[in-house]
This record gives C-alpha cells, sequence and structure tokens, in this order.
C-alpha cells in the first residue's frame, strides 16, 4: 500500500537518510522518542515484515544489527529498542514495514512492559504445540 514513504523513497518529499541501499534504507523518525531515533524501511512496499521477498527479509539482520551500532556510537546512548509495529492493531501508523531503532537512556521514562500475565493450567503446553506447528507449516 503506497504510503508517506513511499513518496519519501520516491523523492517526492524530503527525508533524513542515514543510508541507501538496494534494498533497504534508514531514515531519521521525524518525530523521534530521542534524537538519532532511526527508522529501517525496506524499498519494497509491503504492510507486513512477513510479505517481504526472500532476499530482502535475508538482508534485514545484518543492517539491524549495525543499525543498533551506529545509533549507539552516534547518539552515545548505552542500549537501544528495536521496535516492529506489525500491523494497525500493533500500533502501526504508517503501512509500509519498518523497524525502529531508538536510543535508550537511564531513566528517561520512555520504556514500556506488556501487561503480562501467566499461561492457565496446561495452556503453556497447549500453546507451544501450537506454535510448533505454525512454524513447522511454513
Ligand atoms: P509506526 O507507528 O510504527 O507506523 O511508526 C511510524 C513512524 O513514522 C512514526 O514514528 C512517525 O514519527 C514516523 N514518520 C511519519 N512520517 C514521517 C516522515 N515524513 N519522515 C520521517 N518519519 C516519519
Amino acid at each position: 500500500m503506497a504510503s508517506i514513504f513511499t513518496r519519501i523513497l520516491a523523492g517526492e518529499i524530503p527525508g533524513t537518510f542515514v543510508f541507501q541501499g538496494e534494498r533497504w534504507v534508514a531514515l531519521l523518525d521525524i518525530r523521534p522518542a530521542h534524537p538519532g531515533h532511526v527508522l529501517l524501511i525496506p524499498r519494497e512496499e509491503r504492510q507486513y515484515l512477513a510479505d517481504l521477498s526472500g532476499s530482502t527479509q535475508a538482508e534485514l539482520g545484518l543492517h539491524l544489527a549495525r543499525m543498533t551500532l551506529a545509533v549507539k556510537r552516534a547518539t552515545g546512548c548505552p542500549a537501544v529498542n528495536v521496535v516492529l509495529n506489525d500491523g494497525p492493531e500493533a500500533g502501526q501508523e504508517v503501512p509500509h514495514a519498518h523497524l525502529h531503532v531508538v536510543p535508550r537512556w537511564p531513566g528517561d521514562h520512555k520504556g514500556f512492559r506488556f501487561a503480562g500475565a501467566p499461561y492457565g493450567n496446561g495452556q503453556l503446553a497447549t500453546m507451544a504445540e501450537r506454535l510448533r506447528a505454525a512454524w513447522a507449516a511454513d
């Protein structure tokens, strides 16, 4: 689905790029959680990570690990969050897959914790089985 990122990638509207590769680019987020908040964006126009081509998916790990280092080096932050909002129900506003690399500082109160709850009786084993089957189905 075409989005604001399509227009930035096409050069129709400005973006501040950190790198521009064949399959992936990195852009400064225009409303950063902290300065140095970067978006890693595939050139392929797909909403969901799993819909990207195999070659684009395969490059992600290298770019992502390298970007966590670049953000730490450039900002001096001791830690980063890597966030993927993979669908609107997960908070995705721009329907073009992208990963956030967010600098984090001690006591910055930018973090979040999921309100976790333990599994009920037998539910952990059932869910593990379902996940193993789903994983094997691909
Ligand atoms: P998400 O909620 O995961 O879809 O995140 C979308 C991100 O894109 C937000 O953090 C926005 O601040 C960022 N964003 C939206 N428009 C632009 C833009 N023109 N340039 C850079 N970042 C943008």
